[in-house]
C-alpha cells in the first residue's frame, strides 16, 4: 500500500505546484507509515524524475511517449488508475490545476473512490479522514470526511509548503499500451501564454478590473508587474470584454491563485472575484471608492485614482531597486 500523487509536468518540467503536491503526499505517506510514489506521463528526464525524491517521491512510475505529452484526459486517467490499483493506493493526490480538475473526478470515478477537490490543508485526521476545504467561495471552510476505502485529494496550488530534503527517487517504467484509438482528444496547436511570469506560479500577481476604463490603460500595470516581478491577470468582464486574455482571468470561473502578495487595482471585489484570490498572503486594494467591497479582504488598501497612483508606485518600486542593486 503506498501514497499515489501525479507528478504533473509540462514538456517535461515539473512546476511548483508538482513539488507542493508531492510534498503534500509524502507528508501524509509519512503520517500513513507508508510511502509516496510519483506517477510521470510524458517526457520528463530522468534526472528530473529522481529529484522529486528531495519532495518526498519515495519511487516514480514513468510512461515516456510523445503522444502523452499533453493531457489526453481518458488515457491519463487510465494509466493513473492502472498505478494506483499496481500499488494499491488508499490515497491519491493530485493538483488542483487545470489538467487535475480534468482527471481527478474521473479517476475517483474509476477506482470508486472519493473526492476532495481543491483541499488547502493536510488531513486534520487519517481515521476518519477528513479534509479542509473552502466552501461559497471562500466564504467558509469545511472539513470533508471521506468515507471511500480510496481517497482522492486535489490539493490547492500554493496553500502546502515545499518539504526539501535529499532524497532521490526510485525509476520504474510503468507497463501501459497505448492503443490507436485510445486518444479521443488530440491538441492540434498549443499557445503559450504571453505573460512573462506563469500567473499559477507567481510569487506576486498585480491584476486590475473595470477601473482601468480600457485596454489601453493597461500599460502602466505591466510596468508594476514587470517591476516587481510579478505577473499579470484581471476580473472576468476585463476579460469578457477582450481586454484582456482570458487566461487572466482569475475568480469562481477563471484561475483560483495563492501568491504571497495579490494588487488588486480597480476591481470592485465581488464574491466571485474574491473566491479565485482569497488564499493570496496579502491583498493590497487600490480603488478610487472607499466603499469598494475588496477593502473588506484587504491587509492594506489605498484609496485613490489608479491613473495617479500606479504610475508613483511603478517609480518607487524601481527606485527601491535601484537603492539595492
Ligand atoms: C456566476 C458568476 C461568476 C463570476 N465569476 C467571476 C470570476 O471568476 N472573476 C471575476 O472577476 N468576476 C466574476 N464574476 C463577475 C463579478 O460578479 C463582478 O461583476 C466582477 O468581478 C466585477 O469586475 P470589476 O471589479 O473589474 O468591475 P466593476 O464591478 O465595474 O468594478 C470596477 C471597480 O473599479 C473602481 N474604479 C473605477 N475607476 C477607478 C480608478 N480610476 N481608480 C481606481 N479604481 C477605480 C470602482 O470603484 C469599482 O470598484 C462572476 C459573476 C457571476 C454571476
Amino acid at each position: 500500500m503506498s501514497v499515489l500523487v501525479f507528478a504533473e509536468n509540462w514538456e517535461g518540467r515539473f512546476k511548483k505546484s508538482t513539488f507542493e503536491a508531492i510534498s503534500y503526499a509524502g507528508e501524509i505517506a509519512r503520517q500513513m507509515g507508508t510511502s509516496a510514489t510519483a506517477v510521470v506521463i510524458g517526457n520528463a528526464s530522468d534526472e528530473d524524475m529522481k529529484a522529486l525524491g528531495k519532495y518526498g517521491a519515495s519511487k516514480v512510475l514513468f510512461l515516456k511517449n510523445d503522444k502523452l505529452n499533453t493531457l489526453e484526459p481518458g488515457v491519463y486517467t487510465s494509466i493513473l488508475a492502472q498505478a494506483a490499483k499496481s500499488c494499491e493506493a488508499k490515497v491519491v493526490i493530485i493538483s488542483y490545476t487545470y489538467t487535475g480538475k480534468a482527471i481527478a473526478p474521473r479517476i475517483a470515478v474509476r477506482l470508486k473512490g472519493g473526492l476532495v477537490s481543491g483541499a488547502i490543508a493536510l488531513p486534520t485526521g487519517l481515521n476518519p479522514f477528513t479534509v479542509r476545504k473552502k466552501c461559497f467561495s471562500g466564504k467558509g471552510l469545511t472539513d470533508v470526511v471521506v468515507n471511500a476505502e480510496v481517497k482522492v485529494i486535489a490539493i490547492t496550488p500554493n496553500s502546502y509548503k515545499l518539504n526539501t530534503g535529499t532524497g532521490e527517487a526510485a525509476l520504474e517504467a510503468l507497463a501501459f499500451t497505448l492503443n490507436d484509438g485510445d486518444l479521443k482528444v488530440v491538441s492540434k496547436e498549443i499557445k503559450k501564454s504571453s505573460g512573462k511570469v506563469a500567473l499559477t506560479e507567481a510569487e506576486i500577481v498585480v491584476s486590475a478590473g473595470r477601473g482601468m476604463k480600457g485596454p489601453e490603460n493597461w500599460g502602466m500595470i505591466e510596468q508594476l508587474a514587470e517591476a516587481l516581478g510579478a505577473a499579470t491577470a484581471c476580473s472576468k468582464p476585463v476579460a469578457d470584454m477582450g481586454w484582456r486574455p482570458h487566461h487572466e482571468h482569475v475568480g469562481q470561473t477563471g484561475i483560483t491563485i495563492g501568491p504571497n502578495l495579490y494588487i488588486a487595482i480597480g476591481i470592485s471585489g465581488a464574491i466571485q472575484h474574491l473566491a479565485g484570490v482569497s488564499s493570496s498572503k496579502v491583498i493590497v486594494v487600490i480603488n478610487s471608492d472607499a466603499e469598494a467591497p475588496f477593502f473588506k479582504a484587504a491587509d492594506y488598501g489605498i484609496v485613490g485614482d489608479a491613473f495617479q497612483i500606479v504610475p508613483q508606485l511603478v517609480e518607487a518600486v524601481k527606485r527601491l531597486k535601484a537603492a539595492h542593486n
